[in-house]
């Protein structure tokens, strides 16, 4: 399995505070892994210096072998609008356009056409069980089919990875489930690698690998079969 990001000494520091302590990660094509964790532990300090938000104070991050963390503002906002796709718990919509055009957003913010972005939007509205709700509003939505929508919009223009930082954070148990559930599938159907921040096992189980962090470093490191 070739390597899609790559981490290698991963330092953040906040003040006095050390958020990571030397972090070394390797994710491949199609693996999903899932990062665990007690609260303040560096869950969301790792997601986010892998996706490019958070600068490392030391270390390195590789995306297919090239160095991202060093690039300068506007090209890794470019990079991460076109090869990162991201699912928060929520409040990711705009809740004045239509599901479809959250969706088409991303496509649209790269210079496709509205008309066929939105053709292009439509088309991950069936994988994700959305059918007959891509004229719907953010407003109009279940809180499970707003999840699904905003994992729409982070695969619409075919990632490299997702990152998920508590998806299902804001649903119900049985809710939850389907969302991971969709989500896993569909970006690995989708040929994207990805990286889940998640309190839940039920969740971290559904996705092959599961790091567990704890004062900024790697704990634990577990291998899972995906049936
Ligand atoms: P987790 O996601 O596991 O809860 P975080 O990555 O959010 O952990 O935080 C790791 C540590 O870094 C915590 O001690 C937290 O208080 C600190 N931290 C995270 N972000 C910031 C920030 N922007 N400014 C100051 N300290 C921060």
């Amino acid at each position: 399995m070739s390597t899609v990001l790559a981490a290698y000494g991963l330092v953040k520091k906040y003040g006095s505070t050390t958020a990571l302590a030397g972090v070394d990660l390797e994710i491949g094509e199609h693996d999903s892994l899932a990062i665990m964790g007690p609260s303040g532990s560096g869950k969301s300090t790792l997601l986010h210096t892998l996706a490019g938000i958070v600068r490392p104070d030391d270390g390195r991050v590789l995306l297919h072998g090239d160095r991202i963390d060093d690039l300068g503002e506007n090209r890794l906002s470019a990079l991460r609008r076109r090869r990162f796709g991201f699912v928060f718990q929520f409040g990711q919509l705009l809740p004045e356009l239509p599901a479809e055009e959250n969706v088409a957003l991303p496509l649209m913010l790269e210079g496709v056409p509205r008309g066929r972005a939105v053709e292009r939007a439509r088309r991950w509205f069936a994988p994700l069980g959305l059918d007959g709700l891509e004229k719907r509003r953010p407003g109009q939505l279940s809180g499970g089919q707003a999840q699904r929508v905003a994992i729409a919009r982070a695969l619409a223009t075919e990632p490299d990875v997702v990152f998920a930082d508590e998806p299902t954070g804001a649903l119900d148990q049985r809710t939850g489930e389907e969302v991971v559930r969709l989500l896993t599938s569909v970006t690995r159907a989708q040929g994207a690698a990805l990286v889940v921040v998640t309190h839940d096992a039920d969740v971290a189980a559904h996705c092959g690998r599961i790091l567990q962090v704890r004062d900024g470093r790697i704990s634990s490191h577990s291998q899972y079969t995906v049936g």
